[in-house]
């Protein structure tokens, strides 16, 4: 599990020259603050790098000469928006205006927020530099293109024969071929970028964020093997047709994993194509799209302020984008930790824990002899585990999740049932029977959980006395043995206060 923060284009300069600082420095200022939040919601990479190591740009610049190499870049001279008063080119986010697909007033040059499209600032209706407000004027100037075109016939076949894939990628994806592919210009005029590994155009010109950014998935396999002492070992991923290679994007990125990140690839050869790129939609607040650049939505780091990270975790999870977008409210988040994490998963393992400390001094009990509710409870949390793992390879993370919520609930309607704190009264050795049961039950769902919960989960399964020393538990029902002590009943999550009115 490799990426990293793009560190390259416009997005960076422009806010750079706002700031009146070095693009680095604001590279450095969110690069620090991601891996942060990473750290504190529990994401666990094999490595979070960014795009401006050497590494990277030696990659880069490989890949940039053989597609050269190949005839897949050329060279061309075409017109470009120039600020005659800031006496420069203006690619990309320099310049806005009004989207030629969509009527939107607000679309930067290099794509519009509002309807996603992929834009040339030339197209912009109504364009305005961004340094000086200007109406900019059109001038030539010499890039290299990426030959889009060439692939046209090859990736549609190969998106065809996708299977399972989401279908609005998949739909987005032919309909980009469906209109067209255009050869793209892959440099720019501007400092800042990958180095242009000839010396055909001049100076002032680098290779531009959307050729290297998706570059960085390899180049980051590349790091991590160098890092781990086994340089050849990115190849066990990107040469070996038996590998699969999922790519966890916003909808917004589709065109660059699906159409140009292939395109490369095939143009370079010999790599491996993506398995699946299950881009999710949007996540809306109020009906809009949520936009650190625009302020609108919660931040992480303030959301992390209010939820414990496993709640917050379960909270987003359970409401991913998967297929449409998703209105996030503070309520839902709230009904999401307090009525189902808190109420059905938190209290199975609270209420099981406690009361074999109360009932047997904390030491799991011996079972006696099994009733059909034991074996069916056990059946219905094994077949959860089975279940929630398909949905999972088939990244239905939120279906995966809803599953195992499931095998929860059947736990407790299990409890219900036998009623163990009655039984205690009359035939301790069925308490003792339930709770053995009742605690295999919650040993497969914190594993089944533990993708999702990874802190919490680890802390249930130190509780009952299952080995977590691995770095990733398995995907299976570990028993929890009689006469293992357990640790104390400390609830695993609080609930969480619903917002203030208004
Ligand atoms: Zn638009």
């Amino acid at each position: 599990m490799v990426s990293g923060s793009d560190v390259h284009g416009t997005p960076i300069t422009v806010r750079a020259d706002d700031e009146g600082v070095a693009p680095q420095v604001i590279v450095d200022r969110y690069h620090s603050e991601f891996v942060e939040q990473w750290d504190a919601l529990g994401f666990d990479w094999d490595l979070f790098t960014t795009t401006g190591t050497a590494n990277h740009h030696a990659v880069t610049q490989d890949m940039f000469l053989r597609l050269l190499e190949r005839g897949h870049i050329d060279k061309r001279t075409s017109n470009q928006f120039y600020d005659p008063e800031a006496e420069r080119f203006l690619p990309d986010r320099y310049v806005e205006g009004t989207c030629p697909h969509c009527g939107y007033g607000e679309a930067r040059g290099d794509q519009c927020e509002n309807c996603s499209r992929t834009l040339d600032p030339i197209d912009l209706i109504q364009p305005r530099s961004r340094l000086t407000g200007a109406t900019p004027e059109e001038r030539p100037t010499d890039h290299f293109y990426l030959r889009l075109s060439d692939f046209a016939e090859e990736l549609k076949e190969w998106l065809l024969s996708r299977e399972n894939w989401r279908k609005h990628v998949l739909n987005f994806s032919l309909g980009w071929i469906e209109e067209g592919l255009h050869d793209r210009a892959i440099t720019r005029d501007i400092e800042w970028g990958v180095e242009i590994p000839v010396d055909d155009l001049g100076p002032g010109k680098r290779i531009y964020v959307w050729f290297d950014a998706v570059i960085g998935y390899l180049s980051a396999s590349k790091e991590w093997a160098q890092l781990n002492g086994r340089d050849e070992a990115w190849k066990d991923w990107w040469e070996n047709p038996d590998s699969e290679h999922y790519y966890f994007i916003g909808k917004d990125n589709i065109p660059f994993h699906t159409i140009i990140w292939p395109a490369i690839l095939l143009g370079y050869g010999g790599l491996e194509l993506p398995t699946d790129v299950p881009a999710n939609q949007f996540v809306t607040f109020k009906g809009g799209k949520a936009s650190a650049s625009r302020g609108i939505g919660t931040p992480i780091g303030e959301a992390l302020e209010r939820y414990e990270p496993d709640a917050l975790r379960y909270a987003l999870a359970s409401n991913f984008p998967e297929t449409a977008d998703v209105d996030i409210t503070e309520d839902e988040l709230v009904r999401r930790i307090n009525d189902e994490l808190v109420a059905t998963w938190g209290n199975l393992v609270n209420r099981v824990v406690s009361m074999t400390h109360r009932y047997f001094g904390g030491v799991v009990p011996e079972p006696g002899d099994n009733e059909p509710a034991d074996v069916d409870v056990l059946t219905a949390v094994d077949a959860a585990l089975a279940d929630a793992s398909d949905h999972l390879g088939a990244v239905r993370l939120r279906t995966a999740l809803a599953t195992l919520l499931a095998g929860a609930q059947a736990t407790n309607q299990y409890l219900s049932e036998l009623e163990p704190w009655k039984t205690a009264k009359t035939d301790l050795r069925r308490t003792g029977t339930t709770l053995f049961t009742a605690l295999q039950c919650i040993s497969g769902l914190a594993a089944g959980f533990a993708p999702y919960l990874p802190a919490t989960s680890k802390r249930v399964l130190d509780t009952i006395g299952v080995d977590t020393s691995a770095r990733q538990p398995a995907w299976e029902r570990a028993e929890v043995a009689d006469g293992t002590e357990l640790g104390p009943a400390v609830p695993l999550f609080s609930k969480v206060e619903p917002p203030a009115e208004g």
